[in-house]
């Protein structure tokens, strides 16, 4: 029989559990379904128990906290993990003044296909480390930065050794091979490229497919490319997603929305028409926020206050990618959604957990039967996330070992 581990010492664990919260005074409570003084039971990786320490019920190992707040692992639902090479020196001139436009991406592509499989693999796995080390225990990994055939479904499959969370990306920019025939290259993505993803023997290398519209960017794609892309996609089964408004407004955000994707990334420049577009698809589409591009890009931060006001459901992630935002860290997300985005810290915590979880079609609760994805904080809250920033106060918490 499976042995089961009591975790006390927890002076606050969030549950993102309703039932939980159901009467708390405190907004933030409410909303992340906050257990004070709490212990729970883990068996066979599923959360058996959770509730007050005082009612906790015996276990075969037992294991201290000693005063740190546990929370669900952070859900980082938009990474594109799977590269060679940086960006480092793109970085340093767009801090000169440089502007970004989404050019620098051709330099990953050629990297990318350079490496090896062996050295694609062992950063992705360096990669995945750095998240748990951070709290992060489920990711999502978007191909992008192959798109050839070949080069797509090998970068599908060296993310797909380490999530089941993947997205075919093929459409994230024009490479430069297509330059003078975008025409044939989104044929390419809609055509042979999305046939081998979606794995006529079954063997499914996505869950998901995804574009970059940003019809002011001569890489990504327009309106009516993305939406050819996204039609094929849901055409063969995957769930969609969209990385759209990044640069400019722009049709990204109503596409997704009217084509009922599961999420949709960035939303930095929206219209009333955007916003209420969001409000509406309130439990199919999610708005991702991803402030970590807006910091490393300079560049001015969307608005969660606004959607969560206006009933949107609103996640956060890292975008983790060696152009825009490297890093893999989502307490510098939450203390950035916080700080320039006008979330409180539950908000924060909520969308970096709960919301994200579902764009995923993940239930991500501290509850039985739930799956004990976790997170623990050298600190007895999560109010300490946005509080103590730049702090390593998050790691994934291992219950193996005990
Ligand atoms: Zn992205």
């Amino acid at each position: 029989m499976t042995s089961s581990t009591l975790v006390t010492g927890i002076p606050e664990l969030t549950t993102n559990d309703p039932e939980q919260g159901a009467g708390q005074r405190d907004p933030g409570d409410r909303l992340l379904g906050i257990v004070r003084d709490a212990a729970l039971v883990v068996r066979g990786g599923i959360v058996a128990w959770v509730g007050p320490a005082a009612h906790a019920p015996a276990a075969d190992a037992r294991v201290d906290l000693g005063g740190r707040a546990v929370l669900p692992g952070f859900v980082d639902s938009h990474t594109h993990l799977v590269f060679a090479g940086d960006r480092s020196a793109e970085f340093a001139a767009r801090m000169a003044g440089v502007p970004y436009d989404g050019a620098g991406i051709g330099s990953t592509v050629a990297a990318t296909r350079a490496a090896p499989d062996e050295v694609l693999r062992a950063l992705v796995r360096r990669r995945i480390a750095e998240l748990r080390a951070q709290g992060t225990t489920t990711v999502e990994i978007k191909s992008g930065y192959g798109l050839t055939l070949e080069d797509e479904l090998r970068c599908l499959r060296i993310a797909r050794e380490v999530t089941p969370h993947t997205t075919f990306l093929g459409a994230h920019v024009v490479p430069p091979e297509y330059a003078a025939d975008r025409e044939g290259y989104v044929e390419l993505v809609t055509g042979p490229m999305l046939d081998a993803v979606a794995g006529t023997g079954g063997r499914r290398l996505a869950a998901y497919i995804d574009v970059f519209c940003e019809p002011g960017s001569r890489h990504a794609f327009d309106g009516e490319e993305a939406r050819a892309v996204l039609e094929a996609g849901r055409r063969v089964g995957l769930g969609l997603r969209v990385h759209g408004n990044q640069l400019g407004s722009g049709p990204g955000v109503q596409l997704a929305c009217e084509l009922g994707a599961a999420s949709v990334d960035h939303c930095t420049h929206l219209d009333d028409s955007d916003v209420e577009a969001l409000a509406a698809a309130r439990g199919t589409t999610v708005a991702t926020l991803l402030p970590g591009v807006e910091f490393s890009t300079r560049s001015p931060y969307p608005d969660a206050r606004r959607l969560l006001d206006a009933g949107a459901d609103v996640a956060l992630a890292s975008d983790c990618n060696p152009g825009t935002c490297y890093t893999s860290s989502m307490p510098f997300v939450i203390a950035l959604a916080v700080r320039e985005l006008g979330m409180t810290p539950a908000e924060a915590v909520h969308a970096a957990t709960a919301a994200a979880a579902r764009s995923l079609g993940l239930d991500r609760r501290v509850a039985v039967g739930c799956p004990a994805e976790l997170a623990v904080l050298d600190a007895p809250s999560h109010l300490h996330l946005a509080y103590r920033p730049g702090v390593p106060i998050a790691r994934a918490l291992e219950l193996s070992a005990a």
